[in-house]
């Protein structure tokens, strides 16, 4: 099974002309609103996959709670895990104006008060898990006490998104540590070097067990500590429309693949078919694949 330990937001989009300055008022499209947020994406691409999934977050006592919890249990998400209350579920107000650029303010809310107390007091949900996949949408004390509270034999997957310093024993933990090339910048900082192979081996220097990284339209590489070696996973070639959330479904698969015992780079593989499907689609949880749903691999 897996557990996704993450955020849940309600996306509030407005089509503009342009963006307001300072003191002004302008009038937008009507109010779109979809489930979204780095921990409910993740779960609603794995379930859609078919993986049992279970969702560890907290909402508020509100209406976009209301939605959110809804868009988990259509996908076929565990929502025992879906906690309610102290702040107003987490909303990112996004305004896109005619060239496609967003504007987005986020309000983590009911995200922010996800604790330590609320991942002991989900022991039982950690302890059926064979992989857990957490993102840094939540305060990283909660991330923290997910990985002290893992059993031996649960694999641990983290995207550091948006990326922060991570504390030795977080990324102790990781395997893999998935990021992106953005994250791999800010994770490494100077010292990043050019080519994804070199990011791979500064990362690994960092302590993960195994580090991702995800290159878009050229699929991903994965860098196993343990076998020091770094293997090119190449993407289905598709048209792209919209990229949003592509990174939160690619690392969904890929945990689920890894708790049914894959390899790594086998495990990227069917990730980078998820990932190319989710782009050919807009929106995030909206543009999730079935496994029927995926492009075929490339070819050698
Ligand atoms: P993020 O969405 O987090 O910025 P990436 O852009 O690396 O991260 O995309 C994550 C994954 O989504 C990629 O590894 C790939 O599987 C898929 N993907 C993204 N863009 C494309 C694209 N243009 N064509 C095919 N797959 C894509």
């Amino acid at each position: 099974d897996l557990l996704v330990v993450g955020s849940a937001n309600a996306d509030l989009v407005v089509e503009v002309e342009r963006r307001p300055a300072a003191g002004e008022t302008v009038l937008g499209s009507d109010l779109a609103v979809h489930p979204g947020g780095k921990g409910g994406n993740q779960a609603v691409a794995a379930a859609r996959l078919g993986a049992r999934t279970a969702l560890l977050a907290r909402v508020g006592d509100d209406a976009h709670g209301t939605l959110l919890r809804d868009a988990q249990r259509a996908a076929g998400v565990d929502t025992a895990g879906l906690l309610v209350g102290g702040a107003p579920t987490g909303v990112a107000l996004i305004t896109v104006d005619p060239s496609g650029d967003n504007s987005i303010v986020v309000s983590p809310g009911a995200n922010a008060r996800l604790t330590p107390e609320d991942v002991r007091a989900a022991s039982g949900l950690l302890a059926a898990a064979r992989v857990v996949s957490a993102q840094l949408e939540i305060p990283l004390d909660t991330v923290a006490e997910v990985v002290r509270a893992l059993s031996q034999d649960t694999r641990f997957v983290l995207n550091p998104s948006p990326p922060a310093p991570l504390p030795a024993e977080v990324l102790a933990a990781c395997d893999p540590l998935v990021v992106n090339e953005h994250e791999a910048r800010v994770v490494l900082g100077d010292a990043a070097g050019e080519t994804p192979e070199e990011w791979a081996h500064g990362l690994l220097a960092l302590g993960p067990r195994s580090v991702v990284i995800t290159l878009g339209a050229e699929g991903a590489l994965t860098a196993d500590g343990r076998a020091d070696s770094c293997v090119r996973v190449p993407s289905p070639k598709v048209a792209a429309v919209d990229t949003t959330g592509a990174g939160d479904a690619f690392t969904a698969a890929l945990g689920w693949r890894l708790g049914l015992g894959e390899e790594l780079a086998a495990a990227a593989a069917y990730a980078v078919r998820v990932g190319a499907a989710a782009v050919t689609r807009r929106g995030a949880q909206s543009s999730y694949p079935t496994a029927s749903e995926l492009p075929p691999a490339p070819a050698e």
